[in-house]
């Protein structure tokens, strides 16, 4: 487990973009964190650190985007407004999962059931008695012995 704190935007994403940096062919994300926590933020870094350089905003209404002009494929889930799992199955999400891409999944405890063994928990927690600005993040491993 290791946590970083963050006190600006700017401070989350620069360390999004240290993430996707760093990334290796098939890395699993799951970012977890209420709205507002600054999931979007991490994601526009850890995209920008892959290399991409277009837009990238919450796939809200599409369950997954798929970004190619970086470094590595990123597949961008918001699992948000699932339904059941079986969306995953008809997006093919099994290609990406497992695959030598880059996934980032967004809300991932509603599809805990179809997550990898290994991939890699990004949990953005506030604690407003340190400022409006603060997040704590921690990244944990898991399927890692
Ligand atoms: P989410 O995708 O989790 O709903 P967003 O990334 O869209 O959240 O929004 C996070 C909001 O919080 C933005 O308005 C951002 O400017 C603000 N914010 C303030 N401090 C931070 C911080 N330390 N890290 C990330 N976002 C922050
Ligand atoms: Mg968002």
């Amino acid at each position: 487990m290791r946590i970083t704190e963050t006190y600006s935007p700017e401070e989350t994403f620069a360390l999004g973009r240290q993430t996707g940096v760093l990334a290796q062919p098939g890395e699993v994300y799951t970012l977890i964190g209420d709205l507002g926590a600054g999931k979007t933020v991490f994601t526009q870094g850890m995209a920008s650190g892959l290399g991409i350089t277009g837009a990238v905003n919450s796939p809200t209404f599409t369950i997954l985007q798929v970004y190619d002009e970086g470094r590595l494929p990123f597949y961008h889930f918001d699992v948000y407004r699932i339904g059941d799992v079986e969306e995953m199955e008809e997006i093919g999400y099994e290609d990406c999962f497992y695959g030598q891409g880059i996934c980032l999944i967004e809300w991932a405890d509603l599809i805990r059931e179809i997550l990898p063994e290994r991939y890699i928990e990004v949990r953005i927690d506030k604690d407003l008695e340190r400022g409006f600005d603060y997040r704590k993040i921690t990244f944990t491993e898991h399927g890692v012995s």
